[in-house]
């Protein structure tokens, strides 16, 4: 993309409503604009991150063996009322009745709607085990939307349901999502934190949220040190495996780690004080088991092996697909602005043109431009006549993890600069070994 024809409203101000980092920049980037309270436009820049985490969280949910699909955003409040929720939602839930007068509603989760659909289709034991999944927008009307995207009232979610025989089984579809969601997280640059949780109005006992440990996070936290030198890394996974995503689920949550719904003084204690933490952090994921609630209350059953009806027994999981943008920069920005992982960035690198207009500059430029782009990568070119100062300010604020700057005085020596967003360095080096570079470390990740 050249930044010249691209949409890139980048401010020079920080605005004043921001009271969080990835808040303000995400405004100063030019990725958002409020449109009211709690709901958000996402602009070029914003949606190509968002895509991006979306991208990750779909490969790794199918990796897993989950089937995608959609539902809509807008529902019947009659399956509310069969599973007692519409009652039961409170405030948050978004009540609205079309024309005909009938009720409807903005879905906060599809946990009815799900179970309707299996219901209709699935009548017996062989069709199981089941995992469906979507990403879609959700409504809460929270009273406090704030912090910018992560907690808006329109958010995007992924949202998945189990559907199984056995509780084993469905343990086993617990176990599956950790494990993806351990591995989805790292891919995006994280490290979120599977923590024992409460399990509020969905209900069930059986439930874990993923935090990210930032500051302005809006959970309390307390866990066990131990538990950030955890990494699922690249290790082989085989998802039917039960016993190897059990180990897994043993190896993350052995350690004591809880927010403040669950923790317990007394366990707490019994860690070495050295390694005992509190700390905050930002929820990007939960998963539950809640066996089978939402099948009694709305007759889901199948027919089992000896002939008779079963309910099933079900989970969902959830990812803040939405919230995740805003957390990635939570967690990795400096004084200058957004440092974006690899894996979610929204350019795979910059291109600086110090002289526009100058032949030789241009020239290179075009010819780094085309090599980049002919990789499959996604380079943004800055090819505007700006200061080269305001250049560098507005790419250091956008965060691209990788930039090459091209100048005359370079050029001479045959050289370009290949500058690292998030260590500073730069390098001088022939634009043909920038572009190896740059090609072996997004290389290396889609091998992934
Ligand atoms: P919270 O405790 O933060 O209100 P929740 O536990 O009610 O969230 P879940 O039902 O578990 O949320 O939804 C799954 C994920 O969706 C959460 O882990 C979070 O990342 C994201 N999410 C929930 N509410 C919001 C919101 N208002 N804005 C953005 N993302 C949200
Ligand atoms: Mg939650």
């Amino acid at each position: 993309m050249r930044l010249s024809r691209y949409f890139l409203p980048v401010l020079k101000e920080t605005p004043a409503e921001a009271q969080i980092v990835s808040h303000r920049y995400m405004l100063r980037a030019g990725m958002i604009k409020q449109a009211s309270a709690g709901i958000y436009s996402w602009l070029p820049l914003g949606f190509k991150v968002l895509r991006r985490i979306e991208q990750i969280v779909h490969e790794e949910q199918q990796r897993a063996g989950h089937i995608p699909m959609l539902m809509p955003t807008l529902q019947s409040a009659d399956l509310w009322r069969e599973s007692g929720r519409y009652d039961d939602y409170g405030e948050e839930m978004l009540r609205i009745s079309d024309r005909h007068g009938r009720d409807m509603l903005y879905g906060p989760t599809n946990e009815e709607l799900i179970t309707d659909i299996f219901r209709s289709h699935v009548s017996s034991y062989k069709d199981l085990p089941l995992t469906l999944y979507h990403i879609q927008w959700k409504f809460r009307d929270e009273i406090r939307p704030r912090f910018g995207v992560m907690r808006g009232r329109e958010f995007y979610m992924k949202d998945g349901y189990n559907f199984d025989l056995t509780k084993e089984d469905a343990l086993h579809a617990y176990n599956r999502h950790l494990v993806s969601y351990l591995r989805s997280y790292e891919r995006m640059g994280l490290q979120a934190i599977p923590m024992r949780a409460d399990s509020g109005p969905i209900g069930g006992d059986d439930t874990h949220e993923f935090l990210v440990l930032a500051e302005t996070g809006e959970s309390e936290v307390f866990y066990d040190s131990q538990i950030t030198d955890l990494k699922f890394g690249d290790r082989a996974i085989d998802y039917d495996d039960h016993a190897q995503c059990q180990a897994v689920l043993e190896e993350f949550t052995s350690r004591y780690a809880r927010t403040d719904e669950t923790h317990d003084e007394a366990v707490f204690n019994q860690i070495p004080e050295a390694r005992r933490r509190s700390a905050r952090g930002i929820e990007v994921g939960q998963i539950f088991y809640f066996g089978t609630k939402y099948s009694d209350a709305m007759g889901a059953t199948v027919q089992g092996p000896d002939g008779k009806p079963v309910p099933v027994h079900m989970g969902s999981h959830g990812i803040g697909v939405s919230r995740l943008a805003g957390a990635i920069i939570e967690a990795s920005h400096d004084e200058r602005g957004i440092i974006w992982p690899e894996g979610v960035t929204p350019f795979h690198c910059g291109i600086v043109n110090l002289k526009a207009g100058d032949a030789e500059a241009d020239a290179a430029c075009e010819a780094l431009y085309a090599s980049l782009m002919a990789l499959g990568l996604e380079p943004l070119y800055d090819d505007t006549d700006e200061r080269a100062g305001g250049k560098f300010a507005s790419m250091d604020l956008i965060g691209l993890p990788w930039r090459i700057t091209v100048g005359p005085r370079g050029l001479k020596n045959g050289v370009v600069e290949l500058t690292s967003r998030r260590i500073g360095d730069s390098e001088e080096l022939p634009p043909e070994q920038a572009i190896e570079r740059i090609a072996q470390i997004y290389g290396k990740l889609s091998a992934e």
